[in-house]
């Protein structure tokens, strides 16, 4: 086995199953009891924030744990869109970048039924939004911005800090106009374990981080809130999460949420570093290997790297490749490579099922047919150089044998 669909989740690391186990076991209890059985549940879970606030330069207040990447988002949009909603009902604007994930695009389609005004933020061929492009969408009634850090098909990361910073000074002007305050998220759930997560440092309200990416349990999450930064809670209930997500909480899944994104960022320089070397590796032998092939987003060769910080100039993660294979669908090149026991993905799993080509490559340009015929590989920490070397000596006879039935079609 072979598995090269990191972007899509990661196993759980062992020492953070090891973590989590008691608090399945004998330290079941909840965190809202008030004897010592729920005093220890609730020590976990108050450790486990205050761990992650220190790890992303956040207060412990402002960490609101959830059940994954997607309910953040949603956390996110609609605790925002809603909290505006008290207001006389004007159309209030929303905006995003056009390659975000299914979570926001999706929930940014159920505002616009709702009656909110949206607008999806174009990119470039690289999958790069400018500031200059989301200065035109803004009107007098918007409200909030979304935008990944790192894209989870194309791995283009985004200028969050730039536009955090623009943001900051925008926001001044707007107050002094009387207009409402544009709250900035970003979703980091790609970002996490190969960017810095620092919150002031990239200047936003709202962040999104899950643990399924970063070899944590799978619906274990959490949303970075601001102080001061209102929303309205989707889960009503006993209160829990300063009110903003009510329930039990998901004791055993907090603390390996915790206890993954320490791993992570203990391990962060060093991975990008062993792992953008696989990455560039095998784009280099892909592109030296099969004809009439393109790299989709940001080529990393084209990139000045200084000699010893790879992560903050490169624009592609560390992780991520992605190419347009022409004349091959990707689907069939996929389940090809499942039968030599590779893992790869077409666009984003979440899509499985659906045969719509990605969003996300049409928006790079990338025709129809050239989305449908691109593959994922997305790397990890057991990825190793000998696995990239069985890929890329089966891949290109499959690929071969693939253009060749397309031919007789
Ligand atoms: C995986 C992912 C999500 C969704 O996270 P879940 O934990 O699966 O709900 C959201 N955004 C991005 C960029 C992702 O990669």
């Amino acid at each position: 086995m072979i598995y090269l669909d990191h972007a899509a989740t990661t196993p759980v690391d062992g020492r953070v199953l090891d973590a989590m186990r008691p608090f399945w076991t004998e330290k079941f209890g909840n965190p809202s009891s008030l004897y010592q059985l729920g005093g220890q549940a609730k020590l976990a879970v108050d450790q486990s924030r205050k761990n992650i606030a220190g790890l992303i330069n956040a207060r412990p207040e402002e960490i609101i744990f959830t059940a994954g990447g997607s309910e953040s988002v949603n956390l996110a949009i609609f605790g925002v869109a809603r909290n505006y909603r008290v207001a006389p009902p004007k159309s209030y604007h929303l905006i995003a970048s056009a390659i975000e994930h299914h979570c926001v695009i999706n929930s940014f389609k159920a505002l616009a039924g709702e009656g909110y005004k949206i607008s999806l933020a174009e990119v470039d061929k690289q999958g790069l939004v400018n500031i200059e492009n989301l200065k035109k969408l803004i009107r007098p009634q918007t409200i909030f911005i979304s935008l990944m850090y790192a894209n989870n098909e194309i791995g283009t990361i985004e200028p969050i800090a730039e536009v955090g910073k623009w943001l900051e000074g925008l926001n001044r002007e707007r107050q002094n106009q009387g207009l409402p305050r544009i709250i900035f998220h970003t979703d980091a759930c790609q970002a996490a374990g190969f960017l810095n997560l620092n919150v002031n440092r990239l200047g936003v309200d709202l962040m999104t981080v899950n643990g399924s990416k970063i070899y944590g349990p799978k619906q274990s999450g959490f949303l970075y809130v601001k102080n001061g930064v209102n929303l309205k809670p989707l889960i009503y209930g006993g209160g829990q999460e300063s009110g903003l997500r009510s329930g039990t909480e998901n004791v055993a899944g907090i603390v390996g949420l915790a206890k993954a994104l320490e791993l992570a960022e203990k391990n962060r320089a060093k991975e990008n570093r062993r792992v953008s070397d696989l990455r560039n590796f095998l784009i280099r032998a892909i592109k030296k290997a099969i004809p009439n092939v393109l790299l989709n987003g940001v080529d990393p060769t084209i990139i000045k790297v200084s000699s010893n910080k790879h992560q903050v100039i490169d624009k592609r993660l560390p992780n991520n490749i992605n190419f347009t294979i022409n004349g091959v669908e990707g689907e069939a090149l996929m389940l090809y490579l499942d039968a030599y026991g590779i893992s790869a993905s077409t666009a984003s799993a979440c899509a499985t099922g659906a045969l719509d080509p990605s969003h996300v490559l049409l928006a790079i340009g990338r025709s129809q047919r050239q989305a449908k015929g691109s593959i994922r590989f997305s790397l990890g920490k057991n990825t190793t150089k000998k696995q990239l070397g069985y890929l890329i000596k089966i891949l290109p006879g499959l690929v071969k044998q693939l253009r060749q039935v397309k031919n007789l079609k």
